[in-house]
């Protein structure tokens, strides 16, 4: 039965996560989680931390994180809005700056959470397509739109596009803004970041979920122009103030003062990236490059879809879409070296 009030309901298609198994003996590379731990000043908080201050509100500012981001990055702290999860900081960005009637503009192929926060703001959008082995091709992004969003690297394919390319597409549109998302930026791709200051149009987004280690503590922040972040906490404080809790403020920012911690363990997962290349080529994966931490795979005989069940079967997770253009790609995020060499093992049998 149908009933009057359901005409007004905001009706959605919600965005659906990589799977979070409840079991724990399995390998788990199917949602780009950071296999090392966080830094050990975050570990230090969690244990020293006093549960009475739970009593009181938490800092909305998160001050004592917003002023570690800008030490680290050389920013002054009213550049550089904090949020919980770059999912959070997107969110809020969408809603912020793309309320144009033109067409906000995002490759075909890229993060599934796009669309969905266009759609539940019902802001109107346009995918462009990719071209060969999966680039971005700057001339589509010269035509009028309400807003650019791209991943550099994209996800899921890992593909990193030089900083002469995205500033390209930044220069063609300045009655836009133009977001780049740069949730796998230290990877070894180049951060957009040094723009920030030439286009103020231009806001860079990064999160502690992938090279921080701290997925579960939902960390994501942007950086740009001091009238940008000034609009985006504008519409936070319009509706929820208290949205990063105390602890999670402390962890992030031990994290960030750790260069030391970072430096090691994100070399450590570039390490077993190159030799994961070298592996899936002589298992016979073809794959464009990655400078992020997964690689997008497929396989010269065996259709994706197989490889992903028989790896399920092993307790390995990795990540498949059967969606069009993509549904014979296997997207695997890179564990520790112990984990890939079980993962080229069960490949080894399965192929
Ligand atoms: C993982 C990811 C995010 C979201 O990360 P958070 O955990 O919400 O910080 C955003 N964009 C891309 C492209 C991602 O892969």
């Amino acid at each position: 039965m149908s009933y009057l009030w359901e005409n007004n309901v905001r009706k959605v298609t919600p965005y659906v996560p990589g799977e979070q198994p409840k079991e724990t003996d399995i390998i788990k590379l199917n949602t780009n989680e950071n296999p090392y731990p966080p830094s050990p000043r975050a570990d230090k908080i969690l244990r020293e931390y006093e549960s009475g201050r739970m009593r009181l509100y938490p800092d909305p500012d998160a001050t004592v994180l917003v002023d570690a981001l800008a030490e680290r990055y050389g920013l002054k702290p009213s550049q550089i809005f904090v949020g919980v999860g770059s999912d959070d900081v997107i969110s809020v960005a969408f809603m912020t700056f793309f309320n144009s009637e033109k067409p906000v503009l995002f490759p075909d192929i890229t993060y599934s959470f796009y669309d969905v926060w266009a759609d539940v703001y019902r802001i109107p959008y346009k995918t462009i397509p990719l071209t060969e082995g999966f680039r971005i091709n700057v001339e589509d992004y010269k035509t009028e739109n309400g807003g650019i969003i791209f991943p550099n690297p994209n996800a899921p394919t890992g593909v990193f596009e030089p900083l002469e390319k995205v500033e390209e597409i930044i220069k063609a549109n300045p009655s836009s803004v133009v977001i780049i998302d740069e949730a796998y930026i230290d990877f070894g791709g180049e951060s957009a970041l040094g723009l920030i200051d030439k286009y103020e149009n231009l806001l860079v987004v990064q999160t502690f979920s992938k090279s921080r280690s701290m997925a579960g503590m939902r960390i994501g922040f942007a950086m740009g122009s001091e009238k940008l972040i000034k609009y985006m906490n504008d519409v936070k404080f319009s509706i929820n103030s208290y949205t990063m809790n105390p602890i999670t403020q402390l962890c992030g920012a031990e994290a960030v003062k750790d260069g030391e911690y970072f430096d090691k363990t994100v070399a450590r997962v570039i390490a077993t990236r190159e030799r994961a290349k070298n592996e899936l080529s002589a298992l016979g994966f073809t794959f464009p490059d990655s400078k992020s931490n997964f690689i997008f795979a497929s396989h010269k005989s065996k259709p994706a879809k197989e490889i992903f069940e028989a790896l399920k079967e092993r307790k390995i997770f990795v990540r498949y879409w059967n969606k069009p253009l993509i549904n014979n790609h296997l997207r695997i995020s890179i564990g520790t070296d112990r984990e890939m060499d079980r993962l080229f093992d069960a490949l080894r049998e399965i192929l």
